[in-house]
């Protein structure tokens, strides 16, 4: 029997995860299809569980459901409950494991694809959302020197970084000043509106990696700001996309996949 997983989310059309699902499968030769599922906004947990009950495997979350599978989940590793947030669910009979493979995905995109080292580097993570929430316990188990969290909102950043104990330093985006960062990664929902947080140009230090969770066709608008502030280095979010899939995927199938020809793949550079 061909086991079943699917991507639960509203919107969930535009998502590349059955793609990359479909070629991690053939890959490692595991027997499973990967599907959308479009979860109405106030029908999640029982678009999951009617997908659960019909002998589904377990599933991938994303917007706007992150949140309410962490409740669904009846066990949560470490990394879920430090994000508060679940994006795989594995259900095992009567258990449902939640976990969150955001953070390993990010920091293996900078660390492996992007071959920079995180230790000692000083890091500003732009928001304070889901997305940010998400990776902070990750960059800080790398060995950075420091994590400064800027947002908008400035009590938004204070009480996330509260739940890191003294190691995240909160502030507003206007109290950045010119100190400079080694990384510069932007967690923001900004470029979806085509708009960029106003960062300092100083905040790029010299041989900077500006790094935009947001992907899609050409240069980000947070990237092209970036490059025009002096940042040595610019990624956007397509690998740590990749990363995070692997990552669940071997939750659920106990295989790691390889995801640098996945990634070529969907950068249509193979
Ligand atoms: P969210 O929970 O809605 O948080 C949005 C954040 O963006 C808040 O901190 C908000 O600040 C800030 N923001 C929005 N518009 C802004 C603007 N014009 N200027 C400055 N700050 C602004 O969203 P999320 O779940 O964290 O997602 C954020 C992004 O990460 C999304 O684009 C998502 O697609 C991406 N993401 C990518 C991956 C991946 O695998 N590549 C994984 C997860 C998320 P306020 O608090 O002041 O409102």
């Amino acid at each position: 029997m061909t086991d079943r997983y699917a991507v639960v989310g509203n919107p969930v059309a535009h998502s590349k995860s059955p793609a990359i699902h479909a070629e991690f499968a053939r890959q490692t030769g595991q027997d499973m299809a990967y599907t959308r599922l479009l979860a109405p906004l106030d029908r999640f947990a029982q678009t999951v569980e009617a997908f659960r009950a019909s002998g589904g495997k377990g599933v991938n979350v994303t917007l706007p459901f992150k949140g309410e599978a962490f409740h669904l989940a009846t066990e949560r590793t470490g990394r879920a409950l430090s994000a508060r947030a679940v994006n795989t669910l594995r259900f095992d009979d009567q258990r449902v494991l939640g976990d969150n493979t955001d953070g390993a995905g990010l920091v293996r995109d900078i660390r492996e694809n992007l071959s920079l080292p995180l230790e000692g580097r000083r890091v500003l993570l732009v928001g304070a959302g889901g997305a940010a929430s998400g990776v902070i316990q990750a960059l800080l188990d790398t060995g950075i020197a420091t994590l400064v969290l800027a947002n908008r909102t400035v009590e938004r950043a204070r009480d996330l970084a509260q739940r890191f104990g003294g190691a995240v330093e909160p502030c507003g985006l206007d109290a950045l000043g010119d100190a400079g960062f080694d990384v510069i990664v932007n967690a923001t929902s900004a470029s979806l509106s085509g708009e960029v947080p106003p960062l300092p140009p100083g905040v790029f230090a010299s041989g900077s990696l500006a790094y935009d969770m947001m992907y899609g066709k050409g240069e980000t608008p947070f990237l092209a700001a970036a490059r025009a502030a002096g940042a040595a280095r610019l990624a956007d979010g397509l690998g740590m996309l990749v990363e995070q899939a692997a990552a669940s995927f071997e939750v659920w199938r106990g295989v790691r996949p390889q995801t640098a020809p996945v990634l070529a793949m969907l950068r249509g550079t193979e």
